[in-house]
């Protein structure tokens, strides 16, 4: 048996050399719908892009393999792929979700439990009484965030999957803000690992695409059945940017996580920010979680103002460095304001239970110098 390979290596060099027809090093895109059947009823491997495809399979082969599953599934967007995973509950049953969810997600798991697809409870998952209540109640499915976005509240993977495991449960964790090179949810009792790839996987904030990744072979089948008949596989073409992107993740994250560990330093220590919130601080709540579950505290992170909605509006207009904007991941830096950006789907009582506040603002940390980002912030915040 050879050497199960290293994670960096998979990264780097999964599918490398593998085409059989010119030798080529870097995998070919493949952009072809239709396959030659060879012969009367001699269907090959592939017959119809929708369906499967080669490029598609090599990047599905690769996050498979980084997230130790059977198979996965790429999908059109992130949230093609949370809806895929929720097409595996059957009508009437109950999901169970995080209240600080991404803004997206919480606004597809309401709609669907709004057309009686399924039943929807959304609890906080760092207080254990709310989560035994809930699982008390015979889900069909767990979703777990972690880090939660935007304010990265971490979630104690093995024990909460341990508990709706018992209780019947399938467990989804949306993987999207560590990735596979900080957190491996499978290893740690998730049934299904659900990416926007669109963020570090991509990596550079130039395609939108998601995947799913289960743990069984028979989720992998059931979830690859269920994205042809609805089509929302991803397109080839896409596929192959976000496995070019793929190639450079770990350095890329290990570098932005480190930016982020000094900016996060840099925000503890200044006047107009009353918290921050960020799993490397030793004070945030979530801090030994994270160091036990994840191999690295990853580059998001979010912080409150002290002077509420005129400080982020100052700040948000004073800085050269991070752009306002959403989304997050790329290699360039961005701040948003959830309470207006990638939150404004809940409504604002939502957004109070979950602990948004109108002062918060979260940062996607970038492969920027370090000294430019913290000279940035210190302009910026110099404004208040
Ligand atoms: C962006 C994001 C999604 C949705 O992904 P899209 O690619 O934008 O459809 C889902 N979950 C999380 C945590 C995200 O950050």
């Amino acid at each position: 048996m050879p050497k199960a390979r290293d994670p960096r290596t998979i990264a780097a060099a999964n599918g490398v050399g593998s085409d059989t027809a010119f030798g080529a090093v870097t995998p070919p895109l493949h952009l072809s719908t239709t396959y030659l059947f060879d012969g009367f009823e001699g269907e090959g491997r592939y017959a119809y892009s929708r369906s499967a495809n080669p490029t598609r399979d090599q990047l599905a082969d690769t996050l498979a393999k980084l997230e130790g599953g059977a198979g996965a599934v790429v999908t059109s967007s992130g949230m093609a792929a949370v809806d895929l995973v929720l097409s595996q509950v059957e009508p009437g049953r109950l999901v169970v979700a995080p209240h600080d969810c991404y803004g997206g997600t919480y606004r597809l798991l309401a709609a669907r439990a709004q057309r009686r697809q399924f039943e929807i409870a959304f609890v906080d998952q760092s207080d254990p009484a709310a989560v035994t209540e809930a699982l008390g109640r015979a889900p069909a499915l767990l979703l777990i965030e972690t880090p939660s976005n935007p304010l990265m509240r971490v979630v104690d993977v093995r024990s909460i999957a341990g508990q709706a495991k018992a209780a019947g449960a399938k467990v989804a964790v949306d993987n999207t803000f560590l990735s596979p090179a900080l957190q491996q949810p499978i290893s740690l009792g998730a049934d299904y690992v659900i990416h926007s790839t669109t963020k570090y996987l991509n990596g550079h904030s130039d395609v939108v695409g998601g995947a799913v990744i289960a743990a069984a072979p028979a989720d992998v089948e059931a979830l690859a059945a269920w994205a042809n008949m609805t089509g929302v596989t991803g397109a080839p073409f896409d596929a192959f940017m976000i496995l070019r992107g793929v190639r450079t993740l770990f350095p890329r994250i290990e570098r932005q996580q480190q930016n982020a560990a000094a900016v996060a330093a840099f925000l503890e220590a200044h006047a107009g920010v009353s918290a921050v919130h960020y799993p490397g601080l030793a004070g945030h709540p979530g801090h030994e979680i994270a160091r036990a579950q994840q191999s690295g505290f990853g580059a998001m992170l979010s912080f409150d103002l002290a002077g509420g909605v005129e400080a982020v509006r100052k700040v948000v207009e004073a800085v050269q460095v991070f752009s306002l904007a959403e989304s997050l991941g790329g290699v360039e830096s961005l701040v948003a304001h959830p309470a207006t950006m990638t939150h404004a789907a809940m409504s604002p009582e939502a957004r109070a239970i979950a602990g948004i506040g109108d002062g918060l603002l979260r940062l996607s940390v970038g492969l920027e110098s370090e000294s430019d980002l913290l000279a940035d912030l210190d302009q910026a915040l110099g404004t208040l």
